[in-house]
């Protein structure tokens, strides 16, 4: 099928619920990809900040035969080795005790709220309230719009989830200030990805590991974007000093197979207890043997320092590149997740971008969202520069 067939049969049976560019990609190898109509692009998206390991890695396509050859899914009425092995990963990479495993980052969130509400009814305080921060992104589902920080993600799905309080990001003293005697966690990104990169110093995080362990609140990081390498070590938050009690992950968890996990320390873990939480595919055999691939490669290959080596020579560039367009006001980010903001709309640069053969995104209007797959070459991240001076020139 060409692009043209594709696009027109998507549009035809599907819910228009996303607003998509006009190309159908059938094919990646690297951090390059290929449309229906045969034309290759850079990809410096990793569809969704997803593909941390490029498309078609080795390891990852071998894990994928290997245990299709095996088996594809065990219920979580019975234990399957993958699962057990990419659990006890997860714990000995973390400051985590145990592992809910899902599909997705919405259901991992789910998972760490659910988790925060079993544990403020099992103290017996009454304590149910998740403090959140305003523009932040933690997914789709009833009570992951409540959570996020977004009044217009909700808007049309009313009555929202109870349950949920909002502060200003990067701003110690509005969490202070949102505080109540039922309030029992608070969740945040240690780097605002749909929210425009928004990187606070660490003595944001700090202070709010200092307000939690005083209140006696968990802390909750989503590191479903920040996580896996992301940002040049394995979770974001081992940069910044301070260990959460509870984390989310998913997108480069699974390089493209759908998965998502929930990690809390000990203590708290003890309360999610037998039948409080489940899913069907929760922790499959596939996800999971590809999981451990994932953190094989990203553990073994030198792909975290040369994520952050890429990371600084793209962010250089792009500061260079601010020299000459004035139209890029800041340059933020860790390792490869990287953000420019601009004076004005981001929509037009990403289009003339994917014109000209490079898939970027634009996020919270006018932030360019640059998040290639950690192993893209220095060469590749020079051609990525390069295409968008021409954006912006043009
Ligand atoms: N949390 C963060 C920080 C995200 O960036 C996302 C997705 O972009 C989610 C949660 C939701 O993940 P998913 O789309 O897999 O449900």
């Amino acid at each position: 099928m060409t692009n043209a067939e594709i696009i027109a049969l998507a549009d035809r049976y599907l819910f228009p619920t996303y607003a998509r560019a006009p190309l159908a990609l059938v094919r990646g190898a690297g951090a390059r990809v290929w449309d229906a109509d045969g034309r290759a692009y850079l990809d410096c998206f990793s569809s969704t900040v997803v593909t941390n390991l490029g498309h078609q890695h080795p390891a990852i396509t071998r894990a994928i035969e290997t245990q299709a050859r095996l088996i594809l899914q065990v219920s979580n009425l019975h234990y399957s080795e993958p699962q057990a092995r990419l659990a006890e990963r997860l714990v000995q990479r973390s400051f985590g005790d145990r592992v809910f495993l899902c599909n997705s980052g919405a259901e991992a969130n789910e998972a760490a709220i659910k988790l925060a509400r079993k544990y403020g009814h099992a103290e017996g305080g009454g304590r149910y309230e998740i403090i959140t921060v305003l523009n932040s992104f933690h997914g789709r589902t009833l009570a992951t719009i409540a959570a996020t920080g977004q009044e217009k993600v909700r808007v049309g799905f009313e009555p929202a989830q109870q349950g949920f309080r909002y502060a200003a990001y990067d701003d110690l003293a509005a969490v202070e200030a949102t505080l109540s005697p039922r309030t029992i966690a608070v969740m945040v990104e240690p780097i605002q990805g749909e929210g425009g990169i928004v990187t606070p110093a660490p003595e944001y995080f700090h202070g709010l590991r200092a307000l939690c362990d005083r209140h006696r609140l968990l802390l909750i990081f989503d590191e479903i974007q920040t996580g896996m390498g992301r940002t040049g070590t394995f979770f974001a938050y081992e940069q910044l000093g301070i260990t959460p009690d509870v984390m989310t992950l998913a997108k480069g968890l699974g390089n493209g197979v759908p998965i998502g996990a929930m990690l809390a320390a000990a203590p708290i873990a003890g309360v999610l207890d037998k039948g409080s939480h489940g899913s069907t595919f929760g922790g499959n055999a596939l996800t999971c043997a590809v999981a451990l691939a994932v953190l094989d490669v990203l553990g073994e290959e030198g792909v975290l320092a040369h994520c952050r080596a890429m990371g600084a020579r793209l962010r250089a560039g792009l500061q260079a590149l601010a020299i000459r367009h004035p139209i890029i006001r800041a340059v933020r980010g860790r390792g490869l997740l990287v953000g420019a903001e601009l004076s004005e709309l981001g929509g037009p640069v990403v289009e003339r971008c994917l014109a000209r053969g490079l898939i970027i995104n634009c996020t919270a209007n006018t932030v360019l969202r640059i998040t290639p797959p950690l192993i893209i070459s220095a060469e590749e991240i020079d051609e990525a520069l390069a295409i968008l001076d021409g954006a912006l020139t043009a």
